[in-house]
């Protein structure tokens, strides 16, 4: 084998170069699993490309095994994969393909192995590693993708027009890769790019989607949305992102760029987390800034309200994006909202209830709040965010002191609507939701105490502002 695999994965390979020797059909392990090998990335994953029938030789192959795995298929496609443990192998048969303008769908027929690297979408993803006998193990690289490999380059098998307007994922699938490998894109490659963004039109928001998550989760993300920038795509696929970008300047007075900043921002906190959620949180913190962005004279610019317009547009861009309307979508909008709440509690004499009050509203995302926060100190001037990051501590150990005195954290008020209802014989209703409000506010407030007692007591002084006594 030209590439380093393990026990196991040459123990698979085998059983599979002798079941395909069987049915005479030549056989090669192709793309990202011989590309990852290479680059010494983990594959879970090995795509195998058979001259025939991959259905059959799915077949043939789980009959090699003890127990014998399912062999999963899908006869439209002409696909099949098993699963052995953590490996799972698909297998198809090669192919060509010719594309119609309108679809991502095109025409499949059955082809050979160098018709079927054509098809591939860079050179480095299609390199086939031969599992026949005559020459197992032998590295089939028609492009150079090797070389590619080695100098990091991102780079089309075909014209690049050709490849991006056949199938325009790839544009996205080559801003991916260059973002999670750290590889450059060629300049013919890239030219292509910029030439076919409109053609992402075509495109399932789904998969565009998908793409957008994996640029996220890569180490700099910031490598990839830059790329998404520069080549246009961003403008079709996110532009509330792209109303980020530029800096404007009156009377000699500019603010910083949002869309460069927020770029830092992601990358701030990719050093900290892998969570696809607290980096999307990242991205969205300073969305709103556009639509409140405002100067004045005097002051120079501002961008009030810009958490709380942010916070509206989460619920808007999810939906756009096909992102998951749920608690993730939630806990964004949550932090989003919250974000600028720790910096205003940087400055001197903060009371113990502002301090509650931000525990309270943050729960358990307090910790993701604060690193959000830290992220998003991007200052050039080194002593500055020395500065903000040491107020940043202080701030941590108040919120952990007021948690170890009151338990704000988790904390549900000690007189809930539905004993309002009963102690007054009240239907639900705004009475019921004020009257619990008014404890809320003053046990956060520390004007009474947090226990049951004094919010009894505050309930049914309350309460005779509503004419209301308790019902026996
Ligand atoms: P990852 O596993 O990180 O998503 P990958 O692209 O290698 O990366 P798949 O998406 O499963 O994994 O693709 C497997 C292989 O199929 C690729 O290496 C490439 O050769 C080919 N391929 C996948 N999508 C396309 C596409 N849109 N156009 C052309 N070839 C593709």
């Amino acid at each position: 084998m030209d590439i380093n695999c393990t026990e196991k994965e040459l123990f698979v390979f085998n059983k599979i170069a002798h079941a395909a020797e069987e049915l005479n059909m030549p056989c090669y392990v192709i793309g990202g699993f011989v590309r990852d090998k290479i680059l010494q990335r983990e594959s879970k994953d090995a795509d195998i490309v058979c001259v025939g029938d991959g259905i059959e030789l799915a077949h043939r192959v789980a009959e090699r095994f003890q127990p014998k795995p399912q062999v999963a298929f899908y006869k439209n496609f002409g696909t099949a994969s098993i699963r052995l443990d953590d490996f799972e192998i698909e297998f198809v048969g090669a192919r060509k393909e010719s594309y119609r303008y309108h679809s991502r769908n095109p025409e499949v027929t059955p082809g050979n192995l160098e018709e079927d690297q054509l098809r591939r979408d860079f050179t480095i993803n299609a390199l086939a590693i031969s599992l026949n006998k005559s020459d197992y193990g032998r590295l089939v690289d028609p492009f150079n993708g090797i070389t590619d490999l080695e100098n990091k380059i991102i780079r089309t098998p075909l014209e690049p027009g050709k490849t991006f307007s056949d199938d325009p994922l790839r544009m996205m699938r080559g801003i991916r890769f260059s973002s999670q490998l750290g590889f450059h894109i060629e300049e013919k490659t890239w030219e292509g790019i910029c030439a076919h963004i409109d053609r992402i039109k075509i495109i399932s928001q789904e998969r565009i989607t998908e793409e957008f998550n994996k640029i996220l989760g890569s180490a700099k993300p910031s490598v990839g949305l830059d790329l998404l920038y520069r080549s246009g795509l961003l403008h079709i696929i996110f532009p509330q992102m792209v109303d980020l970008a530029g800096a404007e300047y009156i009377d000699g007075k500019g603010h910083k760029d949002n869309f460069y900043h927020t770029l830092q921002v992601v990358d701030n906190i990719s050093q900290h987390t892998n969570d696809l959620w607290l980096r999307w949180a990242a991205v969205l913190h300073d969305i709103g800034k556009p639509a409140t962005k405002k100067f004045e004279a005097g002051h120079g610019w501002t961008f009030h309200g810009h958490e709380v317009i942010g916070g509206r547009m989460v619920p808007k861009i999810f939906t756009r994006l096909k992102l998951p309307q749920n608690e993730k979508m939630r806990y964004v909008r949550k932090l989003v909202e919250l974000h600028l709440r720790p910096i205003s509690l940087t400055k001197e004499n903060i009371t113990d209830s502002a301090i509650r009050r931000l525990l309270f509203d943050a729960g358990d995302d307090i910790e993701d709040l604060m690193a959000l926060c830290s992220a998003d100190i991007t200052s050039k001037n080194k002593f500055k965010v020395k500065r903000y990051l040491g107020n940043f501590n202080l701030v941590r150990d108040r919120l952990r002191e007021v948690e170890e005195k009151d338990r704000i954290r988790n904390w549900q008020p000690p007189i809930t609507g539905e004993m309002i209802m009963e102690v007054f014989g009240l239907p639900p209703g705004r009475i019921v939701g004020e009257i619990k409000n008014a404890i809320r506010e003053a046990i956060l407030d520390g004007e009474i105490e947090n226990n049951y007692a004094a919010a009894y007591g505050l309930m049914v002084k309350k309460a005779l502002e509503y004419n209301l006594q308790p019902v026996q």
